[in-house]
This record gives structure tokens, sequence and C-alpha cells, in this order.
């Protein structure tokens, strides 16, 4: 008897709580924003945390088998994709009248023991390479053999960038040197600054990528590349080097920049050989001399590259899952909502737990794409303009899902002012800080900034810009077609926690669960903060989409070309 009293109280204590808590919630989901009217700013209100989490649950259970691209999980996880479009009522934007864009991919597994690689010098005895721990390599076209056996030039960072006037390709006459047919060998990262207006200062440009160097190459008509890894420079060891390339890697099938016979990376130790082998002495002086202005040039070396690779080649097929909401006005200002869905599949050679369920990694970023795009469709005010919305696919395998999208966009890249993506938002709180890298680039950012604050989130800086994170998402492949585009993530500062609490969350999921089978639906994640990103991705769009004009890069951004020549071409 004596605890009942109690009891009530304490029944009658907690009821209050939540009661008070739910109020506070509900009170003002999204707060007024200048230009938003209020049929928007309820819709967007109606964006549902619960609804977010029904959806992460589903795409991670074992069932879904990981997600992987071209397995039956991938596909059941793309067609429960669709089938939430249509119940939301969303049209189908991808091939034929259906919501699916097809992916036509090929994985490439180097075999390595029937793989060699030696530097036959002009004169003198070649050097053999060990596969594995002083070279790896992919034959990027997908057939099962490549034989090369060609001169090497060296091209010092293997940079084109006439905003920067640098042109590592000008041979000693200034010229640029003719690859054709021949091996490149570059410096992996970009020429060091400490000046905003060079090479972004301490930030990475694209130009820094390892990706660029071998588009650039194969542009050039070059049959491989050798990138030499500096563990310094590269900011990761050989070990993820050798560790990335001992799995299958994906291409999208006709890629006109995947053309590479030999794309390789080599071991700082074993380009150093190459050097003395070349009579060019010191690798690291050389590395120095190629990062200052002026004072390098491209040289063809005394030495060949021989190499006979052997690929095991798997075709298979994956698809983007596109949909619509229409707007008030069909053409100009479209906006792309996307995340991607596909995520590692089984490993079957690994014991206990092996399904990769990716639950934050991204169920979450497809939770919030498929509630937002609900949201929008039974808004009762339409849109201004056409919203997309494409859950996209093998983003894991380097973004090709997306990049193909990119470059058969639902409309042309021109008439899309905008592309905000959703990329592993772990659902822990509420966020009061974002992550929005990339989006002080384009002219839209001062709209970001305020509706940023009247969301009660503080815009945090990247933390490492010299780890070009802005090149690593989806967004980037809708950059480089010349649509603006960034990522929308939480920061480290929670509701109710400080900063330390938000950065220990992160650093115990990076270290424990990303990537790994762990990275499982848990029935405590508060979605709350989800859905607030997703509401304040939801404001964002229409803005933006509202706009009289597209959204354009800030002037001498690296995407303004891109972007010029996507405006003309439509
Ligand atoms: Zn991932």
């Amino acid at each position: 008897m004596m605890r009942k009293p109690m009891l009530i109280a304490l029944v009658a204590g907690v009821f209050l709580s939540s009661h008070l808590r739910a109020q506070r919630v509900a009170a003002s989901p999204v707060p007024a924003i200048q230009g938003l009217p209020a049929a928007a700013r309820a819709a967007a209100e109606s964006i549902n945390p619960e609804k977010i989490r029904a959806h992460v649950r589903f795409l991670s259970l074992d069932l879904l088998e990981g997600r992987g691209p071209g397995t039956r999980g991938g596909e059941l996880a793309a067609e429960y994709i669709a089938t939430q479009f249509a119940l939301a009522g969303l049209e189908p934007a991808g091939d034929n009248g259906t919501y699916f864009q097809r992916v036509p991919l090929y994985a490439v597994h180097t075999v390595e023991d029937k793989t060699k690689f030696s530097f036959v010098p002009a004169s003198g005895q070649p050097i053999d390479l060990a596969y594995g721990s002083e070279i790896v390599a992919k034959d990027q076209t997908g057939q099962p053999t490549a034989d090369i056996d060609a001169p090497i030039v060296f091209v010092g960072y293997g940079i084109r960038a006439p905003e920067y006037h640098w042109n590592d390709y000008a041979g000693p006459d200034g010229k640029d040197i003719d690859v054709k047919g021949k091996v490149v060998l570059v410096i992996v990262n970009e020429p060091p600054s400490d000046d905003e207006k060079f090479f972004k200062g301490k930030a990475l440009t694209y130009y820094g990528r390892w990706t660029y160097k071998q588009e650039e190459a194969a542009r050039r008509g070059a049959v491989g590349v050798l990138v030499i890894h500096r563990t310094d420079l590269a900011s990761y060891g050989w070990d993820v080097v050798r560790n990335s390339q001992a799995v299958e890697k994906s291409y999208l099938e006709g890629d006109p920049t995947a053309t590479l016979r030999a794309a390789s990376w080599i071991q700082h130790d074993v380009a150093q050989k190459l050097f003395t082998l070349a009579g060019l002495g010191d690798l690291d002086r050389a590395i120095d001399q190629a990062g200052k202005p002026g004072a390098f040039h491209a040289v063809e070396l005394p030495v060949r590259l021989r190499a006979h690779i052997e690929s095991r080649v798997r075709r298979y097929e994956s698809a983007n899952v596109v949909g619509r909401v229409r707007g008030v006005r069909s053409t100009g200002n479209a906006v792309l909502y996307t995340a991607h869905y596909d995520h590692l599949g089984i490993d079957p050679d690994a014991k206990g737990d092996n399904i990769y369920n990716g639950a934050a990694d991204n169920g979450t970023g497809c939770g919030i794409l498929m509630e937002m795009a609900r949201a929008f469709a039974q808004s009762a005010a339409r849109p201004p303009h056409d919203m997309y919305f494409a859950a996209v696919t093998a983003e894991e395998q380097g973004l090709l899902g997306s990049q193909y999208l990119g470059m058969h966009p639902p409309v042309p890249a021109g008439q899309i002012t905008l592309d905000l993506n959703y990329d592993m938002l772990l659902p822990i709180g509420i966020p009061r800080s974002v992550n929005l890298g990339g989006a002080e680039r384009i002219d839209f950012w001062p709209t970001v900034e305020r509706v940023a604050k009247d969301f009660d989130l503080a815009i945090e800086p990247d933390p490492t810009p010299g780890a070009g994170h802005y090149y690593r998402s989806d967004h980037f492949s809708f950059a480089r077609v010349g649509i603006p585009a960034f990522s929308v993530d939480e920061g480290e500062l929670f509701e109710g926690h400080d900063q330390a609490w938000g950065r220990a969350q992160m650093e115990d999921f990076v270290a424990h669960h990303y990537h790994q089978p762990s990275d499982e639906y848990r029935a405590d994640w508060d979605f709350r903060g989800n859905a607030k990103l997703a509401r304040f991705g939801f404001v964002l769009g229409w803005l933006a989409s509202e706009q009289p004009r597209p959204i354009e890069w800030q002037p001498g951004d690296e995407f303004e070309k891109a972007r010029k020549a996507s405006e003309v071409s439509h």
C-alpha cells in the first residue's frame, strides 16, 4: 500500500515529462522560414521519424542480404523502394515508364599469381616487381588478359589545371608530351600549398584524387598509370591501397574514362628503384621539385613497363530507383534528392555473422529519401518545379550508380538546380549542428546558412579539408556534370549533450560498426534527428526550386566549367 501513491506520482511524472517532450517537439518541427509557403511548411512537418525507422528496419533485415548490387537482396531493396515511391504517389522516372534505371556493370578481380610486372631499362637488367607488396593493378577494360610493353613517362602530379597555370604534361619544350600508348608515372595528391588561390591551400581539390589522375591519363590515350604511393602524401598506408585492390572492383559498362589496361599503384621504395634505374637520382627530391611552380617538366624515362595482367571478370546488372513529384512548372530548376541503397552484401568466407546489413550505411539515407518523397508527393501545395528522388546503386563500388545517373539524368543536367544527398546519418538524437561540405561552393550558400540558422543548426567546418571528402560521396557524381550538389550530414553537437559526446558516438561507430556486419538496426535508435535533417533538406529543396534562376557555382570553382557546358547543351 505504501508504494502506491509513489507509483502514481512516478507514472504521472513520466507521463507529464514525455507529454511535455512530445509537445516541445511538436510545437515547431519546422520553423517559420522566409519564402516558404504555409502548405510547404505543413508538408515538411508531416515528415515522421517513425516512418523513417520502419524503412531503415526493413532495409537492414538479414532477409535483404546486405543489399549487394546485382544480388537478390539488392533487387529486393530496389523493389521495396520503388513500391514505396508508388504508394506515396510518385511518378516513375526511370527507363520506359518504370521506376528503374538499368545500370550495367562489370567487376574485375586481378588474378595475383598470374600477373607479372617488370621495369625494363634500355640497357642492363630488368627488375621484377612483387605483386601485392610492391605493386597492385586493375585492368579497367574488363578483358581477361592484358599485355603491356610501353615506355614510362614521369608527369609529376599528373595535373593539367589552366586556372592555376599548371601543366604537368608539358615537356622540356613547353609542348605536351604525347603519352598515347604509354604508361604515366604520377605522384599521389597535389602540389602542397598554403595559398587559398593555389590548389585551394590545404584543402584537396579534385586534381589531387587518384581518380582524376587516371581519368586525365586515359583522356590522353595512356595505357597505364603508376601512382607513386607515399604514406604521408596519401594520408593512408600501403595496406589500404593493397587491401582495396585485393577485392574485385566494379566499373560501368561503356564508361569512357575507364580505359586503362593497368591502373596501378607502386610503393615508394619501388618508385625509387625505378628512378635509380632511369638515372634520375633521388625520388623525394623529384617530388619536392614537382610541387614547385615552373620547376618541373614531364620526362620520358629510358625504362619500359612490361606487364602481363590476368583478370577474372563478372558482368552484372543493377538499377537506380527514380521517382518524380510534378511541380507547378515542369522545366528548369528541378531538384534531385539522392541516397545510395546498396551496401556490401554477404561475405561468404567470413565466420559467424557475415551479412553486411548497412542499417546506418545507408538505410538511414534511404529512409530519409522515401519519407521526404512521400511528404512532397502528398503536399497540399505542389513544389515550384519537378522534384526527383533517386535511390542509387553501387556507391560502395565507387559511386557508380550515381555516376550513371549523372551521365543519364532524368532531365538534362542544366535543368537540375541542386542535388542534395544523404549518406549514413546515425540516428542518435536531435542534431544541433550539420556538416554541409561543399555547400559554400555554390551561390545558394546564403540561403543554406539562413535556413540552417532557422533550424537551430550550426554549420561545422570540414575537420579534414585535406582528405577530399567532397569527392567521395554520391553528390560528387552530379557536381562533375555541373549540377550544384552537396550532402546533408549531421555534425557532432546533439541536443542534451556536449560536442565530445557526439564525437565519441561517431568514433565508436566508425571503429566498431562502419562497413562491418554489426552495422545493424537498433530498436533504441532515435530517428528524430533523421527527420529533422529530412525537413531541413525539404525546405532547402523547395526554396532552391523557387529561385528565379538556377543555382550556380561560385566564380572560379572547379565545377563551373561543367555547369556552363551543361546549360548550353540543353
Ligand atoms: Zn559505405
